[in-house]
């Protein structure tokens, strides 16, 4: 099997693997314990937590670990919510192509009576640093903009967005679920409040991220309950998932420019061949993306069909977010970049590994131009595309 579906989730390395094992095998005691046995796993989570701080410029106490990137996501958005209300300001920036555990949890927030302005992207799939100054209000308590979405790969102008928030006085979190592994981050440089990311998308565990949080930004409980996490995050901790994490992020970023170098000409290589295809769009930027990041539309063909079909071919894809697949709702990020109903339905994302090869990515072009023929032969709407009864959207 050819796997490109590394956005929505990543295999363990070996490393993460045996470093999980190895903690499940000897440090499986309660780190809130007082005897031996805790405090040999306590030790192992400082060590984990000081790892990963240092990985993002952070200070081990401002790093809380959670159940993945939805949960952290969830209680920053809490936190900043709170953290406002107390000063009378109920009003919270983010953008429309946010992943949904951003979007969702906004609704409830709305539904608690909190105001939401979700700032447009643009064609290129950038959110526009001066579109968020001017969305930010008196009353604005936080600011949430992702730091690389997850559909189209695009990378934000964080540190920019980070320097206006922090010149208002306004929290800023940014979802970098999954720039963590691939980009480099520091939250003190880029001006970072609250940061979350996930290990499953970086070759560590599912179930397991990190809530970074700025000393003197004071989290609120999702969870209530024991006094782990500092009193942030009750629940006792799962170390062979935080000790994998911590090996996995420190393995992706001791390799990340090797790794970013080889994947990038894959990716240009992948988009080249793409290209040739008639009527087909890469969608976001072209060079401010992830280096494993490919989407594509193409007009006239269903995702879906395209997804099946390709996987019958050994070729793991995805439409879009693998959370939204499933429903027939073209994806919102596509949407929110401008790009028609009829043509967001035909988009197809391919996100690369190491392990991927140049004769994948061959591979890979040979079956997607000819799976992508096969079902435009059968499909009414192209036929009135070529008849000239409908106009082509893409050139
Ligand atoms: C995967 C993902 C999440 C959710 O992370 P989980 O650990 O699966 O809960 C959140 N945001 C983005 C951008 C993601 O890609």
């Amino acid at each position: 099997m050819i796997y490109m579906d590394n956005a929505a989730t990543t295999p363990m390395s070996e490393t993460a693997k045996r470093v999980f094992l190895d903690t499940a095998d000897r440090f499986w005691g309660n780190p809130s314990s007082l005897h031996t046995s805790g405090q040999v796993a306590a030790e192992q989570l400082f060590a984990a937590r000081q790892r990963i701080a240092a990985r993002i410029n952070a200070d081990p106490r401002e790093i809380t670990f959670t159940s993945g990137g939805s949960e952290a996501d969830n209680q920053a958005l809490l936190t900043g919510a709170t953290l406002g209300s107390r000063k009378g300001k109920k009003h919270i920036v983010s953008t429309k192509f946010e992943h949904h555990a951003i979007l969702h949890a906004l609704k409830r927030l709305e539904k608690q009576g909190y105001e939401v302005t979700l700032v447009d992207v643009n064609a290129d799939g950038v959110v526009r640093p001066e579109d968020v100054a001017a969305a930010i209000r008196e009353d604005t308590a936080l600011v949430s903009v992702m730091f690389a979405n997850n559909e189209v790969g695009t990378v934000q102008p964080i540190a920019e967005i980070g320097a206006i928030c922090r010149e208002k006085g306004v929290l800023f979190h940014t979802d970098a679920v999954q720039a963590a592994g691939h980009l480099p981050i520091d939250v003190k440089a880029m001006n970072i409040d609250m940061l979350s990311l996930s290990a499953h998308k970086f070759h560590g565990p599912k179930g397991v991220g990190v809530l970074y949080a700025r000393r003197g930004v004071f989290l609120t409980n999702l969870i209530e309950g024991g006094a782990q996490e500092r009193g942030k995050r009750a629940g006792t901790e799962n170390l062979p998932g935080i000790a994998s994490m911590a090996a996995a992020l420190d393995e992706a970023c001791e390799h990340m420019q090797r790794d970013g170098a080889y994947m990038t000409a894959l990716r240009d290589r992948l988009i080249e061949g793409l290209r040739q295809i008639p009527h087909s769009k890469l969608n976001g930027d072209p060079v401010k993306r992830l280096p494993g990041n490919v989407n594509f539309c193409f007009e006239g063909i269903e995702g879906e069909s395209l997804l099946l079909l390709l996987d019958d071919r050994g070729i793991a894809a995805s439409s879009g977010s693998a959370c939204t697949s499933g429903s027939l709702d073209p994806s919102h990020v596509l949407l929110a970049m401008g790009i028609p109903h009829e043509v967001a339905h035909g988009s197809l994302r391919l996100t690369l590994s190491p392990e991927i090869t140049e004769a994948d990515i061959d591979k890979t072009v040979r079956d997607v131009t000819e799976v992508v023929a096969y079902l435009r032969d059968i499909s009414p709407v192209w036929e009135e595309l070529e008849k000239g009864v409908r106009q082509h959207v893409i050139q």
